[in-house]
């Protein structure tokens, strides 16, 4: 566990995170776990489980005892100490669902819609999310959030060709989901809500230093360093999708040639006509290299492959990556393989936009979920939650 508390005194809501975040990932867990997890005193932690126990965030048991002498009581979330809606637009459909604090789906709906103009999209998500609320209608609602294909905030990229949001530019979405739902919003690039999806419920708890390759309508992606999904200056690092492969190659929306996801996305398999085999045949390569550019950068301990791809494509592409070229990362006696696909499965993108709302709740101003400080500024035009 990388994430460290701080015992400056405004750490205290940013400290209250990162105890519920401990108890996420190791739960059941102690007391004295957590402290030395976290690096801060006991009594510290103590008190501030007593804060999130009284408002039911956290509960506490007694274990069965095993020997002589009381055992410790252990910590765990509660899975309906809160709920919080995630939802996730694309070029192909809107996609809702309302998660418990635990991580788990409540419930999902979901509603095919090519290209949806932000007037259609806000109506199909109107009335998604009273109708997931109906599922828990005493459960305490901390808010919703959405994710977007990115980049944000790129004139030549942004909301520009089939794999992104055409016609969503100069739209004001946080403050119109938070008026929609009357609840507090919050707004993610998918490929950054997805890996915050995985670390926080899914390989999290084996991997803290990974590339999360987000296979969506395009290509996109971001670094998890020391457990912390890293968004770069203007919160688009990882947008690995724009990264030219072939010299001179197709061209794409963007404005270059070659763009690795015009040969490597849904919308290249789209493109294609074939089926998944024979497509993923003819694009193996580029693939191969991608994966070898990505352990370049990073050095990371695992490539992660999730996203909108079915399950039985990620699993032909973790396949395929078995005998990959050579890289930094083909170092003798490592324990994980170079590729695995993602464990938090389809849901991802929606756990990791629902996440948003429960950190940006539970220790506002110090609840980011993101290494960099700046990119608040930049997605929303102000401080999302001061
Ligand atoms: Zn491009």
């Amino acid at each position: 566990m990388a994430l460290r508390g701080t015992n400056q005194e405004f750490g205290r809501p940013y400290n209250r995170r990162i105890v519920l975040e401990s108890v996420r990932l190791h739960g059941p867990t102690t007391r004295g776990e957590i402290a030395e997890r976290v690096g801060l005193t006991v009594q510290t932690v103590s008190t501030i489980v007593r804060e999130l126990e009284e408002q039911k965030y956290l509960v506490s048991l007694r274990e069965e005892p095993k020997g002589r002498g009381l055992p410790p009581s252990t910590l765990r979330i509660n899975p309906d100490g809160g709920f919080a809606v995630g939802v996730h637009v694309t070029p192909i459909g809107v996609n809702a669902a309302l998660i418990d604090l635990s991580g788990d789906v409540v419930g999902s709906l979901h509603h095919t819609i090519a290209n949806a103009s932000p007037a259609a999209a806000f109506e199909i998500i109107g009335e998604m999310v009273p109708e997931l609320i109906k599922r828990k209608p005493e459960g305490r609602m901390l808010g919703v959030g959405m994710a977007l294909p990115g980049p944000f905030g790129v004139e030549s990229m942004s909301f520009v060709g089939p794999t992104t949001m055409t016609g969503w530019e100069n739209v004001a979405i946080r403050e119109r989901l938070a008026e929609l739902t009357g609840l507090p919003a919050f707004l993610e690039t998918d490929m950054a809500a997805a890996a915050l999806g995985e670390q926080l419920y899914g390989l999290g708890k084996r991997f803290s230093e990974y590339y999360y390759l987000y296979f969506g309508v395009g290509l996109g992606g971001a670094m998890v360093h020391e457990g912390r999904v890293m968004r770069g200056a203007w919160g688009n690092a990882g947008e690995i999708g724009h990264i030219p492969v072939v010299p001179g190659g197709e061209a794409c929306p963007c404005g270059n040639r070659g763009c690795l996801e015009r040969y490597f996305s849904l919308d290249a398999l789209r493109r294609a006509k074939a089926s998944e085999a024979d497509w993923f045949k003819s694009v193996a390569p580029i693939f191969r290299n991608a994966i070898t550019t990505i352990e370049n950068l990073f050095d990371p301990e695992t490539v992660v492959l999730g996203g909108l791809a079915s399950a039985s494509l990620l699993d032909r592409m973790a396949r395929e990556a078995t005998d990959l070229p050579n890289s930094i990362s083909a170092r003798r006696g490592r324990e994980a393989p170079r590729v695995v696909v993602a464990h938090g499965g389809e849901h991802s993108v929606l756990r990791g936009a629902a996440a948003l709302a429960v950190s940006g709740v539970l220790s506002p101003r110090f609840g980011r979920m993101f290494t960099g400080e700046r990119e608040r500024d930049i997605l929303d035009g102000k401080e999302i939650a001061a």
